[in-house]
């Protein structure tokens, strides 16, 4: 079958803050094949996004996205993969084109695991492990804050819980401090405490290296962006100056990125999002990567349940954690429904369902709709 239609729906909750929460809007992909429809969610900016769908081409390794992907035959997973080369081959100056890619291409696995009916996980592996979930949280605007949120995760049953963003790294040393410390105090001693610095310290290496003490007296499992994704020489120096594990690779948006965080970044947690990275294919080739380097794969999801299922498909052989956002949007629980239940030990694992096992409805999703008209030279090229 052909790939017959790409839809994109640009979702906005009213009032979108200036603060670290990626799920106050949206970008949807539906892509729709012989009688089938997949979905998709990519973690972009949604107007660029469109942007990349459809702009006029510009020169060959410039071309508008869904030339590459209208048309094309989808049989099994190695047609998906064929898309993405081709995305790759005649897109690589444009650079949002990874973002774009990764809605479709998120959107063709949900697809072809509903034709197949089958899980999209159960293309890479016979086994789907339960990981332990964390609970994904922002760091209060008070360490009074921050310790009430971290009793009421500990109260629900999660294992673990990532503190980050807000507050951090844009005060003094003291004051971070007293963050970890009722983050730490909030959820005992007994469960996983992570905190992620949400690359607010750049390239500073010395700004950073100030906080390896906290980090190392509050017993925390890993130090998440600590820097911007290409600061491989800084990730690497830390690295060598702490015991405290460095995660990151949310911010790859590619594979090749993530794997050089992996090889030059002396980072021992890689955390992909489908949604930003290439999609599944891209998350699935890092996975097995890190699996080869001995480096702990983890998923990194703060959108709707939709993302997190893709999130979770591309590692179904691997135990360890997984991130579960448990202050999302409004709109992000219209999308994909409230937050993903966790179970009596504390874990997730990809839906049985074919596909991702989770499909919007456009009904519910209504009022967040924007309307899109994109013209050039006065005639419309996009509307939705
Ligand atoms: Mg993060």
């Amino acid at each position: 079958m052909k790939i017959e239609a790409v839809d994109a729906f640009y979702l906005r909750m009213p009032d979108v803050k200036c603060i670290g929460d990626g799920s106050q809007d949206a970008l949807l992909i539906r892509v729709s094949a012989g009688g089938f429809t997949g979905w998709g969610e990519c973690e972009a900016s949604p107007l660029p996004t469109i942007a990349a769908l459809i702009a006029p081409i510009s020169h060959s390794a410039c071309q508008p996205v869904l030339n590459s992907v209208l048309g094309a035959t989808i049989d099994g997973p190695a047609s998906i993969r064929a898309v993405h080369r081709a995305v790759h081959t005649n897109c690589f100056d444009l650079l949002q084109a990874d973002h774009a890619l990764s809605g479709i291409d998120i959107a063709l696995w949900d697809l072809l695991g509903k034709v197949e009916g089958a899980p999209v996980w159960s293309f890479f592996s016979s086994v789907n492990m339960p990981k332990t979930a964390y609970a994904s949280q922002l760091f209060g605007a008070t360490p009074e804050d921050t310790f009430a949120a971290a009793k009421e995760v500990a109260k629900l049953g999660y294992l673990a819980a990532k503190f980050g963003w807000g507050p951090i790294g844009t005060g003094s040393v003291e004051d971070d401090r007293h963050q970890v410390a009722a983050a730490r105090e909030g959820l005992g001693l007994d469960r996983t405490l992570l905190v992620d610095t949400g690359c607010i310290f750049d390239h500073d290496l010395e700004m950073a290296a100030q906080r390896i003490g906290i980090l190392e007296e509050f017993q925390v499992g890993w130090w998440e962006e600590p820097f911007a994704t290409g600061a491989l020489a800084e990730y690497s120096t830390l690295s060598e100056r702490t015991p405290v594990s460095l995660a990151a690779g949310e911010g790859a948006h590619n594979a090749d990125q993530a794997k050089h965080l992996i090889d030059y970044g002396g980072v021992t947690t890689i955390q992909i999002d489908t949604g930003r990275v290439g999609g599944i294919t891209a998350a699935r080739q890092v996975a097995e990567y890190a699996r080869s380097k001995n480096v702990h794969y983890v998923n990194h999801t703060f959108t709707s349940n939709l993302a997190l299922s893709a999130s979770l498909q591309p590692y179904p052989e691997q135990i360890g954690l997984a991130e579960v956002p448990t202050q999302t949007s409004e709109l992000a629980r219209a999308i994909g429904g409230d937050t993903w239940s966790i179970d009596a030990e504390g874990a997730v694992a990809a839906p049985a369902e074919p596909g991702l096992g989770i499909i919007p409805s456009l009904e519910a999703l209504q009022s967040y709709r924007q309307a899109i008209e994109i013209r050039w030279n006065g005639k419309p090229i996009w509307t939705s």
